[in-house]
């Protein structure tokens, strides 16, 4: 990660949204060649009496199909992120200084898997509800619903939202670390990318 940041050539990617196990059982009908573009950069920024500080920028957008929750049909959701992070020597650094900063933190792993981290970030960007704006078939309505027709739109749950916010909030540095992945052979382990 050091060398990268002091490189500064950013990293510019697609990924198969099928190779991010945990993104891809979010979706409805995945397609084998449904991708992620995203780029990542490293930058080191001087800081004064230390050791420079390692940045890292990362962005990235793609459309996902999740199930839509009115006609449970699959609704196409375009996702984006765009998000700077710092790295810290440990997490008692990270989640000391996380609630001041601006930027998300991340622990200095030695195998820092960035895709880890991407990911992670696409999962946060789901939204809660997913919803065609107009359902291509309207939702079947059994006789006694007859009123509901043209009724009220299905609000997100503000309690659900406030949770989403409080989740967003919490520190990254955990997210670094691979999750338990299958071990062996397979499609799973070419997509790591460690810097
Ligand atoms: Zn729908």
């Amino acid at each position: 990660m050091q060398a990268f940041a002091q490189d500064g050539v950013p990293l510019v990617e697609t990924t198969l949204l099928q190779n991010m196990e945990r993104l891809a059982q979010e979706a409805h009908g995945l397609q084998p060649d449904d991708v992620v573009q995203w780029q990542a950069h490293g930058e080191l920024r001087p800081r004064a009496g230390g050791d420079d500080e390692v940045w890292l920028h990362l962005q990235a957008k793609t459309s996902i199909p999740l199930t839509c929750q009115r006609c449970m049909g699959a609704v196409a959701t375009p996702l984006e992120m765009d998000q700077w992070y710092r790295f810290v020597a440990n997490e008692d650094i990270a989640m000391a200084e996380d609630d001041q900063s601006e930027e998300d933190l991340l622990v200095m792993e030695p195998q820092f898997d960035l895709l880890a981290v991407l990911e992670d970030e696409l999962l946060m960007a789901l939204p809660l509800v997913p919803m065609h704006e107009q359902c291509p078939v309207a939702p079947k309505l059994s006789a006694g619903d007859e009123g509901m027709e043209g009724g009220e739109v299905e609000k997100p749950n503000p309690f659900a939202v406030l949770a989403q916010l409080k989740s967003q909030k919490r520190v990254k540095s955990k997210l670094c670390k691979p999750a338990g992945r299958p071990s062996g052979a397979g499609a799973g382990e070419a997509m790591h990318i460690r810097l």
